[in-house]
């Protein structure tokens, strides 16, 4: 039986509390289920800049290496420095952010399900940043042909296996960014060609913002630039009731990271009331993915429970703070886990 040997990273603010949460659901899985889990704690981010003087040290790096894939907690101001980092080096070229309407969570619209394939490698966030001068910083866009080609495959290729909408939308700011975003909208355009299947539009970056309030249900597959990518996921989390309920995953060809779309949200740390849920998706998105990976049917089965025990919960109102209700973070981690 094969074990899976997966990486997780507490972090930082509210992430020891939701890594705590995603740690017992998967060693729960562990023991009532046939998948099989080897866990290896290690430490990335503020916490570990300020034990080891380095965000990621190097015997974490080794830990990831040895992984088959790794669950990450949100990380403090030294995000940069492990997120941005871990990305490039194991080339995880694609962030996918789901945005789905759940039970019970006042939201703008009940019928979103959309998903954001964000390019992950390039654009702003190389951090090629300089002064021009004493007082003017040039910043570099880099979009190249190579990740664009790569990003828009991902994102048709997700179209095609998602429900029934089958729909790619591409975001840009073509009518600016002539050189870099017509780049990447014209890839997306030719790549949209081997794909007749799948309804292919484009749309600039403003409407697009616009269009995920006016009309959210619309969408099926956003596919976008770095920087308009991390805004856009962001706001569809919003969409559909608040970053607690955001996972994502930054997928490779061989390796994949798995994370909650938000960020280490100090002010609520420590107080027992962050939704452990986009973790909690988070991990069925790592389930997913692995099962692809092994071919194993039996991960996907915990994957969907994982949903399904989410959903079960919001029916019957039992919800964190942030989305309207009342458990605590470990209260709504301990019904969860009693589904099992
Ligand atoms: P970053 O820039 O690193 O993404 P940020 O400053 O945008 O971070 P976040 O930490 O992402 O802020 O969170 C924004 C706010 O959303 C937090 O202040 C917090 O109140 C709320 N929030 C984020 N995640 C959760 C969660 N899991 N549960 C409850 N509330 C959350």
């Amino acid at each position: 039986m094969t074990k899976y040997n997966i990486a997780l990273i507490p972090g930082d603010g509210i992430g020891p509390e939701l890594m705590s949460s995603a740690k017992m659901l998967l060693e729960s899985i562990n023991d009532k289920t046939s998948v099989k889990f080897s866990l290896t704690e290690v430490d990335a981010g503020d916490n570990a800049l300020s034990k080891f003087g380095k965000a990621l040290p190097d015997f974490t790096l080794d830990a990831i290496k040895k992984s088959d894939a790794c669950l990450k907690a949100p990380v403090g101001e030294s995000a940069a420095d492990v997120i941005i980092v871990l990305r490039r080096l194991f080339d995880l070229y694609a962030n996918i952010r789901p945005a789905k309407s759940f039970p019970n969570i006042k939201s703008i619209s009940e019928n979103v399900d959309l998903v954001t394939v964000r390019e992950n490698t390039e654009d702003v966030y190389l951090g090629w940043e300089f002064y021009a001068n004493s007082d003017t910083v040039v910043a570099l866009r880099v979009i190249s042909e190579k990740a664009s080609r790569r990003i828009a495959e991902y994102a048709f290729k997700t179209a095609v296996m998602r429900g029934e909408k089958k729909k790619v939308v591409s975001v840009h700011k073509a009518n600016v960014l002539r050189k870099s975003d017509g780049l990447f909208k014209n890839i997306c355009r030719d790549v949209s060609t081997e794909f007749p299947q799948i309804e292919y539009s484009e749309l600039y970056v403003d409407a697009c913002a616009m269009n995920l309030i006016r009309n959210p249900e619309s969408f099926d597959v956003i596919v976008t630039t770095n920087l308009f990518g991390d805004i856009l996921s962001d706001e569809a989390a919003q969409v559909v009731g608040g970053l607690g309920m955001g996972p994502a995953g930054n997928i490779g060809e061989n390796f994949s990271l798995f994370e909650p779309v938000h960020g280490a949200a100090f002010d609520i740390a420590g107080k027992n009331i962050a939704n452990p849920c986009s973790i909690f998706l988070s991990t069925k998105m790592m389930l997913d993915w692995l099962g692809e990976k092994f071919k194993d049917p039996l991960l996907f089965t915990e994957a969907i429970k994982i949903e399904n025990a989410i959903v079960s919960l919001l029916k019957q109102n039992y919800k964190t703070i942030d989305i309207g209700g009342k458990l605590s973070t470990s209260e709504f981690t301990r019904m969860l886990l009693d589904i099992w």
